[in-house]
């Protein structure tokens, strides 16, 4: 690991200013893919600006319209554990549950997973599907325009994600075959009965990172079963294809996955 200097701040605005002066800083979260990063001197940066120390950027509300507002630096645990979430949300609960191990959610957050924005990330097929808005201390992005690609989002370097908001939804679960090694999704399927209908996202299997299904979608909005999306398939040409396991193989696991989403929210 290279020398870097360490900086505590205690208000989204101390870090905003922390990182402008910085040569070459960078955002501290959890630390669970940074500190990795560092360590294997794949990133040196001059300076590391912590976030997880400031409360207005930590925390699960839940609002007057129903939607669960949570702050960026809340941890993985502290979502799958949340009372509000479980009632409202408990695909999302569940998903936060079942990120990486024990060490990996207690350390790991929320803003840290999505600025990341890793191909085989849970949380963006969760925010896809919901519809989530992503506030940063410069403005809002919707799921959509927010994920741009594999490791991509639409952030300035120097912008700070501050909060997620996941708006209500009657229906919801999230099922993922896990690699066996790591817990990150080898293929995972987030589905939602939303106010403006059923909604599906994938993430582990594309190239491009988390993508919706809208075929499913349109199937599970005439027939909410698992039988409606058995027989469909993103492309093949589209998935990712690695050691761990062919394009094929991912295309034909959303399926098995979708099915059993659809069949744990009803
Ligand atoms: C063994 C292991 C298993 C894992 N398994 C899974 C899994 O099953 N599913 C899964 O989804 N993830 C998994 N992860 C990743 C984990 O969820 C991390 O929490 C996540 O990758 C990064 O979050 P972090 O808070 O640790 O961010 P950090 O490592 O601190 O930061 C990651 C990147 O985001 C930037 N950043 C951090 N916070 C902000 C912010 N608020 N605004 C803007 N940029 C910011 C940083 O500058 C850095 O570039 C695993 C990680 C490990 C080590």
């Amino acid at each position: 690991m290279y020398e870097t200097k360490y900086h505590r701040a205690s208000t989204v605005s101390d870090a905003a200013a922390m990182l402008k002066n910085a040569d070459d800083g960078k955002l501290l979260s959890g630390g669970q893919t940074l500190i990795p990063t560092m360590k294997q001197r794949l990133a040196a940066p001059s300076d590391l600006i912590d976030l997880r120390h400031i409360d207005e950027i930590s925390g699960i509300t839940k609002q007057a319209d129903g939607s669960i507002r949570i702050g960026a630096a809340t941890c993985h645990a502290d979502v799958a554990g949340n009372a509000d979430v479980r009632a409202a949300l408990p695909g999302l609960a569940d998903l936060a549950g079942h990120i990486g191990d024990p060490h990996v959610r207690h350390m790991g957050t929320l803003g840290g997973s999505i600025a990341n924005n890793d191909p085989a990330a849970d949380y963006p097929a969760a925010l896809l599907a919901l519809g989530a808005t992503i506030e940063t201390n410069k403005r809002e992005f919707t799921a959509k325009d927010f994920f741009t690609g594999m490791f991509e989002t639409a952030l300035d370097e120097d912008e700070i994600v501050t909060a997620v908001v996941f708006p209500a939804a009657s229906h919801t679960a999230y099922v993922k075959f896990p690699n066996p090694a790591s817990r990150y999704a080898m293929a995972g399927v987030f589905v939602a009965k939303t106010g403006s209908g059923a909604r599906v996202a994938v993430t582990g299997a594309g190239q491009n990172g988390v993508f919706r299904m809208p075929d499913m979608e349109k199937a599970l909005d005439g027939n909410w079963s698992a039988d409606a999306v058995a027989s469909m398939a993103p492309a093949v040409d589209d998935m990712l294809s690695d050691m761990h396991g062919t394009a094929a193989y991912r295309a034909n696991l959303v399926t098995v996955m979708a099915k059993r989403a659809v069949a744990a929210a009803a």
